[in-house]
């Protein structure tokens, strides 16, 4: 390395600022440490995100059509991921939702026996709790007493309980200096209960990536360089790692440079991280000797994503925020009702009748004993107004473990990722699109708004089930025989490299998992000692 490389040489690269990102950007610059984070997507101001999500170009994340927006949907065989893209990740795009899980996930047989995870993270989850930011929603609206009234009638009526949630209240309207950091965060305006948190909340209400974690961060002398994907990540001799940045100056006109940085950490999400691994993975000149379970045990949460349109229209399901109560099903079940802002329609564009069976013809059976059980029903369902005001969508999640596998996918057009429904019989089965106990609660949903019920099209008519929680793929092990990273998300085999997102998650919380990555994220962080300790040894 000569000196020039050797004053240009970071102490850490952090790849993607979504929730691991943004945590590691944050503690490791309080340590001393000089951090730049390098993130694919674009930074957004309020006033960047859609009116409503017909207004794809803002909305969509598709760099090939120039649609920079935050919203990713990515297609594969086995399921259909909804993620967010930009300066701040996946919290962009997300409902703010931040439950703790149950003792079920901490005692899951994945990771149980590397550690007692439930005392371990304790304190990081209250920390992560008070840097977004969580409160209990106080704002409960009439689709919260429907299904508070649904969660009666089944005798869950204790189960119901409003969200945690990452937004800040105060006066609706009222923008007032940093509520949250002593002063040294930006201003927040008080939420306007518009539901439009899942296309980006143009108010300042929703505290996102960007509006702590991460503008902490920049304070604090971390760089962060939007508009640049991480494309190698390859060692070099006498240690540290080079990185290959390709960085968008147009529509489709690029630029690539050369990082160097003495450690790595990985925070691009599943999608990101996972496909990026594996690419390093089968180049013998950059990672060829990570885990043979990289990719293994991605997990989907078990959601099940249902929406209910109803034709009565005095009913506003779009009013509150994204996601205002939760009911616990069962030891391993909740469910939420979700909301789009008024006017964000465009999710009907993919929508076909609810038709759950094993097979194509199954599914079409049951779409066709749908329509023909209520046909004038459908007929006005494909005429409602306003689909984020007449639809209640439904998620439902379970902590039971589905698994399935990502690889590389060879094909020199369509690159990336690739899923395999392998893994199955080792831990769980396969997503499924349909989950039975979903199915019931939709149609009670139904039969009390005068509604019909739907999924996206790839569910009922592939039966390719969909998320917005999917985890795992660089799991958690004793060495790289059965797993990726350590329990410090040290990567198996390279010194100072480390997985700290989603992809680290080692079993399925079974609801909204961001609160449970930044713990770990914090965790992960505050294994590091500050720049001027010596590096902490495997096994320490
Ligand atoms: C619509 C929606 C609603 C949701 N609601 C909730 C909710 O209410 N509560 C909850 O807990 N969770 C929710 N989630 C899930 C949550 O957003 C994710 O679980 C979380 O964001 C994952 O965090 P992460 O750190 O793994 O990565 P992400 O937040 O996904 O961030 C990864 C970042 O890395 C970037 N990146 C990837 N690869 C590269 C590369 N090679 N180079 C540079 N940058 C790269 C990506 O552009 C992205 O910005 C929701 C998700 C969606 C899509
Ligand atoms: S409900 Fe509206 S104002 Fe409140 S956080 Fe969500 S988008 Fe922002």
């Amino acid at each position: 390395m000569d000196k020039a490389e050797q004053q240009s040489e970071l102490d850490f690269a952090v790849i993607g600022s979504g929730f691991g990102g943004s945590v590691a950007a944050l503690r490791l610059a309080e340590k001393g440490y000089q951090v730049r984070v390098f993130e694919k997507g674009r930074r957004f101001a309020a006033g960047d995100f859609p009116k409503t999500n017909w207004h794809m170009k803002r909305w969509l994340w598709l760099p090939l059509l120039n649609f920079l927006g935050p919203f990713k949907i990515s297609l594969f065989r086995h399921v259909t991921v909804f993620s967010g893209v930009g300066v701040g990740g996946g919290s962009l795009v997300y409902a703010n939702t931040l439950p703790v899980p149950k003792d079920s996930f901490f005692a899951a047989p994945t990771w149980a026996h590397l550690g007692d995870w439930q005392t371990a993270l304790a304190p990081f989850y209250r920390k992560a709790l008070q840097m977004l930011g969580a409160t209990t929603n106080k704002h409960l609206t009439r689709t919260d007493t429907l299904m508070r009234d649904v969660a009666t009638d089944i005798g869950l009526d204790k189960e119901f309980s409003p969200t945690e949630v990452a937004i800040y209240f105060g006066q609706p309207g009222k923008t007032v200096a940093d509520p949250y950091f002593g002063g040294d965060g930006p201003d927040r305006t008080g939420c306007i209960h518009c539901g439009a948190c899942m296309t980006g909340c143009r108010h300042g209400a929703k505290n996102t990536l960007d509006r702590n974690y991460l503008y902490l961060a920049e304070k604090r002398g971390a760089v962060i360089q939007p508009n640049s994907e991480v494309v190698t990540v390859k060692p070099r001799h006498g240690g540290g790692y080079e990185l290959s940045v390709k960085q968008r100056l147009g529509w489709l006109r690029f630029r690539r440079t050369t990082v160097y940085a003495k450690q790595v950490v990985f925070s691009g999400g599943v999608l990101g991280t996972v496909n990026l691994l594996l690419k390093m993975q089968a180049d013998r000149r950059c990672l060829p000797n990570l885990s043979p379970h990289l990719g293994h045990f991605v997990r989907t949460n078990s959601e099940s994503i249902i929406g209910i349109m109803s034709h009565d229209q005095s009913y506003d399901f779009s009013q509150g925020i994204a996601i205002s109560s939760i009911i616990t099903a069962d030891e391993h079940s909740h469910f939420e009702p979700v909301r789009y802002g008024a006017g964000s329609g465009a999710f009907r564009l993919l929508m076909a009748p609810h038709a759950p069976g094993k097979t194509f013809w199954q599914r079409m059976g049951a779409m066709a004993r749908a329509v023909t059980k209520s046909p004038w029903g459908w007929v006005k369902a494909v005429f409602i107004n306003d689909f984020s005001k007449q639809t209640l969508i439904l998620l439902y999640m379970r902590s039971l473990d589905d698994t399935l596998s990502f690889a590389r996918r060879h094909s020199p057009w369509l690159g990336g990722l690739k899923t395999m429904g392998s893994n199955v019989g080792i831990h769980g089965t396969k997503p499924m699109a349909f989950l039975p106990e979903a199915t019931a609660l939709a149609h009670r949903i139904a039969a009390k708004i005068n509604g019909v019920v739907c999924n996206v099209f790839p569910e009922s008519l592939l039966g390719i089930a969909s998320t917005a929680h999917l985890l795992g793929g660089c799991c958690m092990g004793t060495s790289a025989a059965d797993g990726v990273i350590d329990t410090h998300h040290r990567v198996f085999g390279y010194e100072g490299l480390y997985v700290v997102d989603g992809s680290a998650v080692s079993a399925t919380p079974g609801v909204n998992p961001s609160l449970t990555i930044t713990a770990l994220a914090e965790r992960a962080m505050d294994l590091i000692p500050p720049k001027t300790e010596a590096r902490p040894q495997r096994g320490q």
